[in-house]
């Protein structure tokens, strides 16, 4: 007798068979092993403990070197010189209660190399040296717009030093745009009105003496690292001091921060708004006069990718999976709480395959290095002379998953369709109501930066996902991120780090199975349309003159055809030339000249905004030259967009 094989139901099998593999046990297993070491850029132990998980589950691994620039601090001091003397701690207080905290082993030595005491020690990657004094100015969240508001109030920047709070943009823009703005020195802190709540560790919350340390370079000109040509093309001195601030920059507890903003005067705030948890009333300049002292290493470090893959039975398409593993401190929710969801996923596949599963695209793991510095792994996996990344049909990222409840993703809009899709099979763990129920309503998101997508999608033009589970997480990149906090305010049961393996795997599996890569056109048309109206808003806004007529209609064109191939798809199952477009179509979007001053940045749809870093900017070519009024840059750049979606079109239409 013949077996007569439905394929759509053996690839449903799997998927079921898939999703009972997962248990929140082992999540919480890999993660008590991360967070037990402080494991920032270049930490070897948990590169090879990942290693050896992927061998474990029958996975080809590889540990990739990669040669990156890292920055250390040596010193570090902030002084409050005048009207009060205050001499800022630096340094995050411990609580008896947590004993992630106290391991013998905090001590991060760095191959050898000894520039923390310990990890409570507060930084910033790639701040430089400096050594400044001068009267303070109070720059709210010091976004463009803030900025522009202390200039318009006649407020003097130049020679000062800022003092911003953060939320909003990357802290790297702010001091960009501090920079910019002439001053010379830059202080972030964090304040508790933007965050709310019991503090760690009877809350989720930032205690007030609670640092959040981060890169800030400038990662809305280029991601990876900062020594690379490519980042300027064009510019044949460049080196990586022009890819970092030339101010020195120090993140501050509120603590800290508190008798700075109580010795503010001269100007009174512009904005309510702009009051924060010490109800400061003037921004300065002065009189508080600090010193900002710091002595800053600058080496070049060897970082470990691990890269686990599984065969596909067509080799040359790849479905990769990634999520960092270097962290700032222990890292409980970023990265780990992804990369241990990560590991979850991988060891069900190794049990799905030996069992026969054979998906028809390579399925590769990455478990990257040295994120937090500037995406320093995935930008240089995807830039070395070994690969093509045409082959990868799409990348699901992975970052800080689980912090609490809510669901939340940003993706490229051909992936939004099966996102939504896979939620249909898995179930929001407290309620045990179906995610595509709880996510119905919700928005994805237009991908920024700020995560390892950002390569992949923005300068190879490979389609990207990226989600989380969200929750009052208070203690990004500070110490408290550990497990004691996750294992109380995160994900006690670790239920929510096995829902996000459960859909990691299924994006995966249904990328990998289906003969379109599962990618949808007629969603990325709709978001075009969006994307329209809201450029051209801002356009005219600016400039009511600018007619962008020719742009609609390319969209419009673009629409037609991913509404007729849908339907091709439809009508001809067995026609590979039709599904081979799908997979070559993000790639159209990717133009000869990047954006003006930001090359790297090539793809024409979407980019991290110039003065947000995380934020997105659609249709950036044009948002970026009319924001800053130069109409010959726009036109270029409007050219390139209407050539780009026609190219597309020609893609979906296999012209
Ligand atoms: N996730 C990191 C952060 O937000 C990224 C750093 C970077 O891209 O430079 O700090
Ligand atoms: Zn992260
Ligand atoms: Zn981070």
């Amino acid at each position: 007798a013949t077996l007569v094989r439905d394929t759509t139901t053996d690839a449903e099998r799997w998927q079921n068979a898939f999703l009972d593999i997962p248990t929140a046990e082992e999540t919480r297993r890999h993660l008590q092993y991360y967070t037990s070491i402080a494991h920032s850029a270049g930490d070897y132990e948990t590169a090879v403990y990942t290693h050896e998980r992927f061998l474990e589950y029958g996975f080809n691994s590889t540990i990739l070197e990669e040669e990156v620039l890292l920055s250390y601090p040596i010193q570090r001091r902030v002084t409050l010189l005048h009207p009060v003397f205050y001499e800022a701690k630096l340094k995050e207080a411990s609580y008896s209660q947590d004993d992630t905290m106290h391991h013998p082993d905090v001590m991060d030595t760095f191959n050898g190399e000894t520039p923390y005491d310990d990890s409570n020690l507060t930084l910033t990657g790639y701040s430089p040296s400096g050594n400044v004094t001068a009267e303070v100015v109070y720059v709210n969240y010091g976004s463009r717009a803030d900025f522009d508001l202390l200039l318009a109030s006649g407020v003097e920047l130049t020679g000062k030093i800022a003092l911003a709070r953060y939320g909003g943009l990357f802290r790297g823009t702010k001091a960009m745009i501090a920079q910019e703005s002439g001053m010379i020195g830059l202080l972030i802190y964090s304040d508790p009105i933007d965050d709310g709540g019991n503090t760690f560790p009877d809350g989720p919350y930032r205690p007030t003496t609670g640092v959040q340390r981060g890169s800030v370079q400038f990662l809305s000109i280029c991601p990876g690292d900062p020594r690379r040509q490519v980042c300027q093309p064009d510019d044949e001195n460049y080196t990586y001091e022009k890819g970092i601030p030339s101010i020195p920059v120090q993140p501050i507890s509120f603590e800290d921060a508190l008798p700075i903003l109580q010795n503010l005067g001269n100007h009174t705030i512009p904005r309510n708004m702009w009051q924060g948890a010490a109800n400061n009333t003037h921004v300065g300049p002065g009189p508080a006069v600090v010193n900002l002292f710091l002595d800053v290493k600058f080496n070049v470090t060897t970082i470990w990718n691990v890269v686990g893959t599984i065969p596909g039975t067509n080799p040359t398409e790849t479905v990769l999976l990634g999520n960092h593993r270097d962290a700032w401190v222990f890292g409980a929710v970023d990265p780990n709480s992804g990369s241990s969801a990560l590991l979850a996923t991988a060891r069900a596949f190794g049990v799905l395959y030996r069992k026969g599963w054979r998906p028809k695209r390579n399925i590769v793991f990455a478990s990257w290095d040295g994120e937090e510095y500037g995406l320093l792994g995935s930008t240089a996996y995807a830039e070395r002379k070994d690969r093509n990344n045409d082959e990868v049909v799409a990348y699901i990222n992975m970052d800080t998953a689980v912090s609490g409840t809510t669901l939340d993703a940003a993706a490229s809009p051909s992936l939004e369709k099966v996102f939504r899709k896979v939620l249909e099979k898995v179930k929001d763990p407290n309620t045990g109501t179906l995610l595509s129920t709880l996510f119905q309503s919700k928005k994805i998101r237009t991908l920024g930066s700020g995560s390892d997508y950002t390569s992949l999608l923005d300068h190879f033009g490979v389609p990207s996902l990226d989600f989380s589970f969200d929750g009052h997480y208070g203690v990004y990149h500070s110490v408290y991120d550990d497990f004691y906090w996750m294992s109380h305010y995160g994900d006690p049961t670790f239920e929510y780090h096995r829902a996000a393996a459960q859909i990691f795997g299924l994006v995966a599996m249904e990328i990998a199975e289906s003969d379109t890569a599962a990618l949808d056109f007629v969603r990325y048309s709709e978001r075009l349309e969006e994307y329209y109206v809201e450029t051209l808003n801002y356009v005219k806004a600016i400039n009511s003159s600018i007619d962008m007529n020719e742009l609609k209609d390319v969209i419009e064109d673009f629409k037609e055809a991913a509404e007729d191939y849908d339907k091709d798809i439809q009508k001809n199952s067995q026609k590979s030339e039709l599904y081979a477009r799908a997979t070559k179509l993000e790639r159209a979007f990717i133009g000869e000249i990047g954006l003006p001053g930001r090359p790297y940045y090539r793809h024409v749809i979407q980019a991290p905004g110039l003065y947000e870093g995380y934020g997105s900017s659609p249709f950036p070519g044009l948002m970026q030259t009319s924001g800053q009024r130069n109409w010959k840059m726009f036109d270029r750049q409007y050219r390139l967009l209407v050539e780009r979606i026609e190219a597309a079109t020609l893609v979906l239409e296999g012209k």
